[in-house]
């Protein structure tokens, strides 16, 4: 154990003899080799019936018979004899106050035994909770990469807080109050750092990457699989290195004291918040929001596979989620893993349109409109409106003539006509946009913070009705600093929120807010070249080819 850095070490095959005095509990990695020489009859009875025991804890050693075990203080020794196959290193724990429980968990016909060790001080949380969390892990574990492949899973209580991982075994702190009462929040610290404890069993004890390399490799990918082992345990569960958000204060702070998660640990200043926080963030942003829960939970699990009992390197996992998925994320890798950019997209704007059909009613009122809006709004003529009690026209009827008494909005028939011709120059396709009346809005997004993100955008419409729509990141491939797009809907949009679900750990959610215009502005639809029609070059060609043959007849 090296610092931050841990160990790493291949796999191995070992046979342990322990000796140690005869009132002592032993707990190791790897099988019990002779459990009729350690064990009283008792005690090997209760572990054949923990064989069995799915939903309960079986007590090995109970708390009266520990108490009991420690008065004695035996001159006497045992030899414990272990034995463990396929393993990356070798660890027990030892006392005379150990408290023993067991229960199983199934696969198949297949038993794998899930313990705890403790002295009286855990209880009552350990007894109640520990071993149960183990089960618990192997079950969610297994189900998102491999079947656990080892006899046994341990938790040892061995500190106040924090633990520390080995094959099959692992020493878990947190223990409550001496009058047995506890905080809430031991509750689930210690259920967590077991569950995460137990969790490094898959990295990276069988999936073994090298931690003094690349700590997030197992700290990471094991902090995500232990958020997603909480919130299975309860609803209640502390959410704390999972979520996107949880890194927003981290990232949107100083640059100068950041390093990117690809550094070594014994290097990297904040180990962790990079190879613990943010590699579970993201791999939760590519579950959620990048590829989708099925096709993440399917390339991670292609991942754990291939390369269970192998010496995976960062390329190996980034190669493995982008080929089991046929997903590119090598944009993803670079910013969330080889860089220190944040993520703040902002909506920078929004501008409705409507088509102006053309129809000579609408058409007026759209100019008419046009042309006093900004008018109305200025404050002269609002002051005006009081100041000045009567116009010379107002006064003066000899100086009306025909325009001030024509309503500028009454269509000729002349008008009518015009536009009739005009749908008769359109195809079908073309009428049914015309017609169609949707809403366009042109919204502007800029990348501040560096990092690109896919644009999750909710629609509020004025009906009251909400619509989400989901753009993947490939939109900012040509231009990763400002980009619009235009979205259409029959209804009337009146706010737009970028990132409403707080997926994309976005650290300045003040500019993902707009609300919409009051008014729209008009276009006209632009009337495309149809296909059939002669160009003017064949309309030329063909008016002289008329005039010759005009020549030829005279
Ligand atoms: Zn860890």
């Amino acid at each position: 154990f090296l610092g931050s850095g841990e160990f790493a070490l291949p796999f191995g095959n070992y046979m342990v003899k322990i000796t140690a005095p005869s009132d002592h509990i032993i707990g190791a990695t790897g099988t019990l080799m002779n459990p009729e020489k350690v064990l009283t009859a008792e005690q090997r009875a209760r572990l054949q019936k923990a064989q069995d025991s799915t939903e309960n804890t079986v007590l090995i050693v109970t708390e009266e018979e520990a108490i009991q075990n420690e008065k004695e203080r035996s001159e006497e020794k045992k030899t414990w004899i272990f034995k463990a196959e396929n393993v990356r290193d070798f660890a027990f724990a030892s006392s005379r106050k150990f408290i023993w429980d067991a229960m199983a968990v199934k696969f198949g016909n297949r038993t794998v035994l899930a313990m705890s060790y403790f002295s009286k001080d855990g209880n009552p949380v350990w007894e109640k909770y520990s071993t149960k969390a183990v089960a618990h892990a192997i079950k969610v574990y297994s189900r998102f990469t491999f079947e656990y492949p080892y006899p046994k899973a341990i938790s040892v209580l061995a500190s106040r807080g924090g633990g520390m991982e080995y094959p099959m075994i692992a020493f878990n702190g947190g223990i409550p109050e001496p009058d047995g009462t506890y905080p809430e929040r031991l509750k689930y610290s210690l259920v967590g750092v077991i569950i995460h404890e137990f969790g490094h069993n898959f990295f990276p004890m069988i999936v073994n990457s090298d931690e003094r390399q690349w700590a997030w490799m197992d700290e990471g990918l094991n902090t995500f699989l232990e958020y997603l082992a909480e919130q299975e345990w309860s609803r209640e569960f502390a959410r704390r290195n999972g979520p996107a958000y949880s890194m927003v204060e981290y990232m949107k702070g100083n640059k100068k004291y950041m390093s990117p998660i690809m550094t070594a640990p014994d290097i990297d200043l904040n180990v962790g918040s990079n190879a613990y926080a943010k590699t579970s963030a993201g791999l939760n942003i590519l579950r959620e929001t990048i590829m989708g829960r099925e096709l993440f939970d399917y390339a991670f699990k292609v991942y754990a596979q291939r390369w269970k009992f192998k010496h995976p390197t960062p390329a190996d996992f980034f190669r493995t989620m982008e080929d089991a998925s046929g997903i590119d994320l090598d944009w993803f890798w670079r910013g969330w893993f080889f860089g220190t950019d944040h993520v703040d997209i902002a909506v920078d704007g929004v501008k409705w349109y409507k088509i102006n059909t053309g129809e000579p009613k609408m058409a007026k009122a759209i100019e008419q409109e046009r042309e006093n809006r900004l008018a109305d709004r200025y404050i002269s003529n609002i002051r005006n409106k009081e100041d000045i009690k009567e116009t010379a026209v107002e006064k003066d009827e000899s100086l009306i003539d025909f325009y001030d008494k024509y309503d500028p909005l009454k269509v000729t028939p002349q008008e009518e006509e015009e536009y009739k011709k005009y749908l008769e120059t359109l195809t079908e396709e073309e009428k049914e946009i015309l017609n169609a009346g949707y809403n366009y809005y042109e919204v502007s997004f800029s990348n501040i913070g560096g990092m690109v993100m896919p644009l999750i955008l909710r629609f509020e419409f004025k009906d009251g009705s909400e619509e989400v729509e989901r753009i993947p990141a490939e939109i900012w491939r040509r231009f990763n600093d400002r980009i619009q797009k235009v979205f259409a809907f029959k209804k009337e949009v009146k706010k737009i929120t970028l990132d409403p679900f707080l997926e994309t750990a976005d650290v300045d959610t003040v500019n993902n807010e707009w609300t919409v215009q009051e008014k729209p502005e008009y276009f006209k639809l632009r009337k495309f070249e149809r296909r059939g029609e002669k160009n003017l070059m064949q309309k030329v060609k063909e008016a002289e080819k008329k005039e010759e043959e005009g020549k030829e007849k005279k």
